[in-house]
């Protein structure tokens, strides 16, 4: 969701004149979007805030501080980084460029909320690039027990279906292959009749894009209605999303995530029924409070079943103001929380290495997007199913969609050669 909030903000940038420099010492202006899911995204961003205030050039540079973190601290970001020169929330970043325009010498902290109800709409993003990201929903209203993200995100709003569309075939004019939908629960989009499988339809057969995902889904609100199109829709990309937290049901209830495990797993079957070799990844929790050695057990057992491609795996982080924090303590130790996270973390590596090795002789279809960062005369794309692979070849294939075999996997990056 930063990631595409962040692109609509260059595109915003770019259509009042700006264009985007190299070095933090070239720019006018420095926009550090902020994270504030868990304390440590919080603390990245204020060192990094820290680190760039060097660049500011009296009455030359602004520094900004915009999204979430922002929202939720407000002019406490100043207590932390003096000389910030914008604060803006999650409803107010995309008005930078017009509030740059009226500035005066006193920092401008806005974090008002109160538009919260309605979509702003905003360019699509800027040219070359053949992967778009396309919000459908904002805010979520969901409230797990541990979770900042409705309140600083608000309540969903959901996107006209027509706007996206018109939004995507824009991108794909553009030479955009692969598209995103972004929302914190895309499975709980609803706007007028449309729910998320019939905008997905209305995606797969009226735009010419060529390659769809979509994240977050929430197990909840995962239709049969949804799992049915990966049978059938093979710009569908073969992989899911689907965040699981815990594998035990004493602390999914607390958590408020409102299913069980037994309802996760035969989600997840349904979804390997529809495309066996669907690749699953998915979020983890550990150390949330009241958590027991057992609990913590039953996430290992769940992740031996699923056997997930990869995982985002996390130590519970207390965040202020959420009903987590209000009604419990965050009684697990840190090192007994680290010890979970590391343990779990060598299960997943283990794992995502046994999966990948699956995948050796099958031929995926890879959006090139680059090159390797060691080496520039080997190519770097996505497979179907999310996962990086590495191939060498002579030609320019920036952009393109080729065939390529799998020959070597390690838990995070497929080798392979590109057929023909
Ligand atoms: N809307 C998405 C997730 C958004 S936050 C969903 O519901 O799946 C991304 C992930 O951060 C969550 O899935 C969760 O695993 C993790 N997370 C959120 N709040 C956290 C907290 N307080 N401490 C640790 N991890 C957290
Ligand atoms: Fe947070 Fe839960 Fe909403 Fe996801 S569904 S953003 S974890 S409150």
């Amino acid at each position: 969701m930063n990631l595409a909030d962040s692109g609509l903000l260059s595109a915003a940038m770019e259509a009042s004149g700006y264009t985007a420099v190299e070095e933090p010492a070239d720019a006018g202006v420095i926009i550090i979007n902020t994270c504030s899911v868990r304390e440590k995204a919080e603390e990245r961003a204020l060192g990094r805030l820290s680190n760039l205030i060097r660049f500011k050039r009296e009455n030359e540079t602004y520094v900004c501080a915009v999204g979430c973190m922002a929202q939720r601290m407000g002019d406490d970001i100043l207590k932390r980084v003096p000389g910030i020169d914008f604060i803006l929330g999650t409803e107010q970043l995309f008005e930078l460029p017009r509030l740059i325009a009226e500035k005066n010498n006193k920092p401008l902290v806005s974090t008002d909320m109160t538009d919260n109800l309605k979509f702003a709409e905003f360019p699509p993003v800027p040219d070359n690039s053949y992967r778009g990201l396309v919000t459908i929903t904002r805010g979520c209203n969901n409230f797990c027990a541990y979770c900042i993200v409705p309140y600083v995100r608000g309540r969903e709003r959901h996107r006209d279906s027509k706007t996206i569309i018109h939004e995507i075939n824009q991108l794909v004019e553009k030479g955009v292959i692969e598209i995103n939908l972004v929302g914190q629960n895309v499975n709980s989009y609803k706007h007028q009749d449309i729910d998320f499988p019939a905008l997905l339809k209305q995606v797969l057969y009226e735009t010419d894009i060529s390659r769809v995902r979509f994240i977050t889904s929430h197990p909840k609100d995962l239709s049969d209605a949804l799992i049915d199109l990966f049978s059938d829709e093979s710009k569908l990309m073969g992989h899911f999303h689907l965040p699981l937290q815990s594998g035990s049901d004493r602390i999914l209830k607390n958590m408020f995530r409102k299913y069980t495990y037994d309802h996760y797993k035969g989600r997840v079957e349904q979804l390997r029924q529809a495309r066996p070799d669907i690749a699953l990844t998915t979020d983890l929790i550990v150390g949330f409070p009241t958590e027991n050695e057992e609990e913590f057990e039953m996430t290992l057992d769940a992740v031996r079943e699923i056997q997930y491609d990869s995982a985002f795996m996390f130590r519970y982080s207390v965040r202020e103001g959420t009903w987590a924090d209000k009604n419990l303590e965050d009684d697990i130790p840190e090192e007994v929380k680290l010890a979970r996270l590391q343990k779990l973390i060598d299960l997943q590596k283990e794992i995502s290495c046994e999966v990948n090795q699956k995948e050796i002789g099958k031929v995926r279809s890879v959006l090139v997007d680059g090159t390797s960062r060691r080496d520039a005369s080997i190519w770097k794309g996505k497979t179907e199913g999310n996962k990086t692979i590495l191939f060498s070849r002579d030609e320019d294939l920036l952009g393109q969609v080729v065939p390529v075999t799998v020959e070597r996997a390690d838990s995070w990056t497929l080798h392979g050669e590109m057929m023909g």
